[in-house]
Formats: structure tokens, C-alpha cells, sequence
């Protein structure tokens, strides 16, 4: 068990103790049941699969905001949705839990297997698309399946792939299934029982012959449903095989839905006051209108940043300018001549700038002008506003309006980043674009780190440094920057380094020059020592109560006693009664005089701290305590000890 940093520095009134004994750690309880199907209620160890399922509505804009993701627990053909416990996705796991409906509360993840296979994102994935109904099929014909998934979005993902990737495979006939399972008031849970309905098919589809097992993607289309899911249009597991289409099939759900399997999260916006990333920003989860990822009903490519981490951008296809420089990119969806993008890395960030020249041909040929006529810029990592992998566009031409359709950068504008980078555009012509990257030389770059076996946070005033994730700033020549070091709930700060030294909370840096600064965090822990485990002089009494820390004090009313805790810390407290009978004491550490303070109370406090101190490193010290005497309330009691340690 761990406490925040213990309680404080010297406290003005008295304080309770959350808990003096320290708990041990209970037994879990796991009971591993014959039967598969675990029972409601009761703790259980389930094996299965972790699974991020991405849900997508018709209407993608107004749902702009909504979480679209929900971990699974996929075990056999049932699905339990991953609470308490956060677990990587794609994952072979045991997990102790409760289950709950269709939840499982879990305690504790165990990864058996961190390298399932996905569906591979180059050469040729093999699709098994299979029509499933319950009631009756719809309008939707093999044959429209079949050249929907491997004619038109085959040649969708090897043009955006430029010729990585493309997709083959078969559509089954219309197969009669049961059906998914119902709610209390009858109606279909399509969407919570998404593995039943998948297994129902799959079992169909065997039973007419096909190898299920050998594909590496498996899509499930049935008439629309309604129930749990009248509003989606299709959901699909992220980074691995399995999609499902409510009674929708297009170009636009098939891309989208199978850029989930393939990996990829949303195409995201982040629109900030000013432009650019800074301040008061907005996050769009579907924000990007130019990419299938995104809100595009123009069903365009993927941008530079998603098509990287699919693997389609190698060979030359993005040149990095982090060094600065310029360079000629092609047309986006122009494949034969690279590079189709440029990308500038800043420094200890995770921090991209991903530039790109989008025009209407190919598969973009349905794009908007506001989408093609200049360079868009998206951002990834550090700052980026994106929760997840997937980047986020921003509108570096905050003059017109601050949109996502006000956003390239058009030929002859600039528009330099808080963090120092300028990016210029060039001329265009026809289907190409110059592109120019410097660094903001006339600022020195502000650079902090956080270090130590714990964790906290560090930020600027100015802003500008908001670490993690935004550790470096730049700031004008002669800025007085301080900086100030937040740790996290059980962690201490432990002191600056580099530019900064001391163990203030606070520091301030002139900007006379390049500085970098380190802000140390350890983890700590409380250990609590009972009366027992201190050195008494003569003069003290014992005595019992449940309302004492471990059901023991000693006590003593006599002027002059004593007693002596030594410990190695960085925060020690006294833990000891107060009331109408209790006096003063003298407090002394490592042998000078403290403060004198009277545990004198109109009524009776139990296992208080009364006194507390912190010390800048973890360190030996002795402390002791003297009893004053009182005149007609005497008594000071000594209950416990608590010690801050680092861990
Ligand atoms: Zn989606």
C-alpha cells in the first residue's frame, strides 16, 4: 500500500491518520470454474485475448467527442467488456475478476502471449467476407460484395499504399444464423454479442465448405440492425482481424472499418486559438475531413502519419527535414515519384510535424479544394492532443478562421510552431509542391526532463512546458522562466538538476542561453513504527485502547521525560493524542531545539499527527521528544512514528 506524501509538512490543526497499520495485502480469491461460463458475482480467472473494439456512427460529426473505443476481453465466443484494469491490447491474458453481465471487473492482467499476429498491413491480405442474416437477407448481392471488398477497395488500399498492400479473398452466399442474443425487452444486442454473432458465421461459412481459418481478416455483413447498435454503422477491432457491417457497405465503411483492423486509430483535428498547437485547443476525434480515418465522405488517403505506421511510407516516400532544408513533394496520391511527404522530428519530444500535398486525383480525386490547395500539416506524439497513435490536423492559417476547412498552409505563407519550427510554402506546380523547414534561431530552447524512480510533472510560466508530454519550449532571449516541479501522488520530489539546483518546488531559469533542466521524482512509501520501536527514559506509564494506533501508548506527566526515535527518512510524524488532560512538549531534531507545542484540546483526538517534518533527501536523523509538564493538564502521550521513505 502506498500513501501520498505522508501528511504534509508541519500541519495547524491535527490531523487522522488514513490508516496506522499497515494492511497486508489480501489473498485473492480465484476460483478457476469447470465450466467456462464464469458465474456473476464471483471472483474468477478467465483466459482470453484483449481486444480494442472501435464503434463507428452513421453520423460521424456529431459524434465528435464520444468514446469510440472499449477494451474486450474476447474468451472462447463470448466477449466481456475490460473494466478496472488497463491491459495492452492484442494480448493473449489471464485475468482475476468479477464478472458482471457482460463486464469483467478485473484485478489483475497476466500477459501470456504479447505477440499475437495481426493482419498484415503489405502483400496481400486474403478477406473472407461472409453474409449472415436471422430474419431475412437485404438487397446486397454476393457479387456487389465481392467487387466492393476486392475490386474497388483492393485498388483503394494499393493506391494509398502505394502498391504495398492490396486485398483478395471471397463473399459467402447469404447464410441463415440464429442470431444475436436479445435484451430484457426482446430487442437485438448486435454490437454486445459480437463475437457470438462472428462465431455464428464463421460456423456457416465452414459448414459450406470454406477454409475459415486461413484468412487473415474476417468481415461479418447482416441486414441493419436495430437494438444496441440502430446507430453504427460498423464497428471493427483495431489491429487485428474482425469487422462487422450493419447493413452498410460502401467504400467508405470498408476502408474505414478494415484501417481499424489494419491498426489504425481515428484521423483526428486539433484546433487551437492562435492556430497551430498551443493553447485552448479543440480535440476532434473523427476530425479530419480529408481522410478515411476521418470524417471523409470523400473517402480520402489515409494521411503521412497513419500511412507511416502501416508501414506504406518507406522506400523514400517521406523525407525527413528535421535538420531543415527544402524539398519537392509529389501530389499525395500520386504514386510513382517520391517523396509524397516530409516529416521534421523535434528534439527529446515524441513530437512530428507531418507536411503533406494533397490534390484531386485518384482516390482523392473527390477531395475539396479547402483540403488541396496548400500543405496540410498534422501532428503526432507529444502536444499532439491526440489521446492514442493517431495524429491530428491543425490549421496553421489562423487569419481566416480557425477550421479544419480554413487550414493548409497556401504557397507564400509560413507559419512557425511554439516550439521553433518554420514551415514554409513553396510554389505549386500542378501536381507538385516546394516545401521549406527552418528553425527559429532567435529563441533559445528551454529543455526539461523528469528523472528518478518516480513520477510528477514539470510547467512553465510562461507557458510553454506542460512535461510530460510537452518537455521543451522556446522562449525570447532574457525570459525569466520559472519552472515549476508537480510530483505525482506517491512520488516526492527529489531535487533539480542541470540548470536548476535546491529542493524548492519553484525555480527560475534566465533565457540567456540554451537550458536544460532535470527535475528528479522518487516513489516513497510510509512505514508506520509502533512506541515499542522508541527509547524511553524513566518516567513513563503504558496504556491500552482500540483508539490507539496498534491498541498501545505510553504516557507520562513528568517534566523532563523523554524518549528517542531515531530513522532514515524524508518525512517523519508524531503520531499522539490530544484532549483537555493533554499538555506541551518540546520537539528536537538530530539535537537542536524545534518548536514547543501543547496537544491541548476541548475534547479527546486519538492516533493524531502533531508534528510532522520533511527533509530534502531521504536521510538518518534522531528525534526527540520532552514532556513540558503542564501545569493541571500534564500528560503527552506517544502513540507511533510514521517515516516517509523512498522506494
Ligand atoms: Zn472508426
Amino acid at each position: 500500500m502506498r500513501a501520498a506524501k505522508a501528511f504534509g509538512a508541519f500541519l495547524g490543526g491535527a490531523l487522522t491518520l488514513p490508516s496506522l497499520v499497515m494492511l497486508s495485502r489480501l489473498p485473492a480469491t480465484s476460483t478457476v470454474l469447470e465450466d467456462h461460463r464464469p458465474v456473476s458475482g464471483r471472483s474468477t480467472t478467465l483466459t482470453g485475448v484483449v481486444r480494442t473494439l472501435a464503434v463507428d456512427t452513421v453520423t460521424t460529426k456529431a459524434d465528435r467527442f464520444q468514446d469510440n473505443y472499449r477494451q474486450y476481453l474476447v474468451v472462447g465466443d463470448q466477449s466481456y467488456q475490460l473494466k478496472g484494469v488497463k491491459a495492452r491490447s492484442n494480448t493473449k491474458v489471464d485475468v482475476v475478476g468479477t464478472i458482471s453481465g457482460d463486464q469483467i471487473h478485473a484485478t489483475s492482467v497476466t500477459t501470456i502471449d504479447a505477440e499475437l499476429a495481426g493482419v498484415p498491413t503489405t502483400g496481400s491480405t486474403r478477406t473472407l467476407v461472409m453474409l449472415a442474416y436471422w430474419t431475412s437477407p437485404d438487397s446486397l448481392t454476393r457479387a456487389r460484395a465481392a467487387n466492393q471488398f476486392f475490386s474497388d477497395t483492393s485498388q483503394w488500399f494499393q493506391d494509398a499504399s502505394y502498391g504495398a498492400l492490396k486485398q483478395s479473398g471471397a463473399v459467402t452466399d447469404w447464410m441463415p444464423i440464429a442470431g444475436p442474443t436479445r435484451d430484457a425487452n426482446g430487442d437485438p444486442e448486435c454490437y454486445a454479442d459480437s463475437e457470438g454473432l462472428m462465431a455464428q458465421a464463421k460456423d456457416a461459412a465452414a459448414a459450406k465448405g470454406f477454409d475459415v481459418a486461413s484468412y487473415d481478416n474476417h468481415v461479418v455483413y447482416f441486414p441493419k440492425c436495430s437494438g444496441d447498435s440502430i446507430n453504427y454503422a460498423g464497428w471493427a477491432y483495431v489491429g487485428a482481424p474482425g469487422a462487422w457491417l450493419n447493413g452498410n457497405l460502401d467504400r467508405r465503411v470498408s476502408v474505414h472499418e478494415q484501417g481499424h483492423n489494419y491498426g489504425l486509430r481515428h484521423s483526428h483535428s486539433y484546433l487551437c486559438n492562435g492556430g497551430g498547437v498551443g493553447n485552448a485547443c479543440t480535440f476532434g476525434e473523427y476530425g479530419d475531413p480529408f481522410d478515411a480515418m476521418g470524417s471523409s465522405s470523400y473517402v480520402g488517403h489515409f494521411n503521412a502519419a497513419q500511412k507511416s505506421l502501416l508501414g506504406w511510407m518507406d522506400a523514400g516516400r517521406v523525407v525527413d527535414l528535421s535538420a531543415g532544408g527544402t524539398t519537392t513533394l509529389s501530389a499525395f496520391a500520386a504514386g510513382a515519384v517520391p517523396p509524397q511527404a516530409a516529416v521534421v522530428s523535434v528534439a527529446s519530444s515524441t513530437r512530428k510535424y507531418w507536411i503533406e500535398y494533397r490534390q484531386p486525383i485518384d482516390y482523392d480525386a473527390w477531395l475539396p479544394s479547402s483540403g488541396t490547395d496548400g500543405l496540410l500539416i498534422h501532428v503526432s506524439g507529444d502536444g499532439s492532443g491526440s489521446p492514442d497513435a493517431g495524429s491530428t490536423l491543425v490549421d496553421v492559417r489562423p487569419a481566416d478562421d480557425i477550421s479544419e476547412y480554413t487550414a493548409t498552409l497556401q504557397p507564400g505563407q509560413s507559419w512557425t510552431s511554439f516550439d521553433g519550427v518554420t514551415i514554409s510554402a513553396g510554389l505549386a506546380a500542378g501536381t507538385t509542391a516546394s516545401v521549406s523547414v527552418s528553425w527559429e534561431t532567435s529563441l533559445y530552447p528551454l529543455t526539461t526532463a523528469a528523472a528518478g524512480s518516480g513520477s510528477g510533472t514539470v510547467t512553465s510560466l510562461p507557458a510553454g512546458i506542460d512535461c510530460g508530454p510537452i518537455c521543451s519550449a522556446r522562449y525570447t532571449p532574457a525570459t525569466a522562466v520559472t519552472l515549476r516541479a508537480t510530483p505525482a501522488i506517491g512520488s516526492m520530489f527529489a531535487g533539480w538538476s542541470g540548470d536548476c539546483s535546491g529542493y524548492a518546488p519553484t525555480c527560475t531559469v534566465t533565457m540567456t542561453q540554451a537550458r536544460s533542466v532535470g527535475a528528479a521524482f522518487t516513489t516513497t512509501s510510509v512505514i508506520t513504527y509502533q512506541e515499542g520501536q522508541a527509547t524511553f527514559t524513566a518516567g513513563w506509564n503504558s496504556s491500552s485502547c482500540l483508539c490507539f494506533s496498534g491498541g498501545t501508548a505510553r504516557w507520562s506527566k513528568a517534566a523532563g521525560a523523554s524518549v528517542v526515535f531515531q530513522f532514515n527518512g524524508r518525512n517523519v510524524s508524531f503520531v499522539s493524542a490530544r484532549g483537555p488532560e493533554r499538555g506541551a512538549f518540546l520537539v528536537y531534531v538530530d539535537g537542536a531545539f524545534r518548536r514547543k507545542i501543547s496537544n491541548y484540546a476541548a475534547s479527546r483526538q486519538s492516533a493524531v499527527v502533531v508534528w510532522s517534518r520533511d527533509f530534502e533527501t531521504s536521510s538518518p536523523h534522531t528525534l526527540r521528544i520532552v514532556v513540558v509538564g503542564t501545569s493541571g493538564h500534564s500528560r503527552v502521550d506517544v502513540d507511533a512514528f510514521t517515516v516517509t521513505t523512498d522506494t
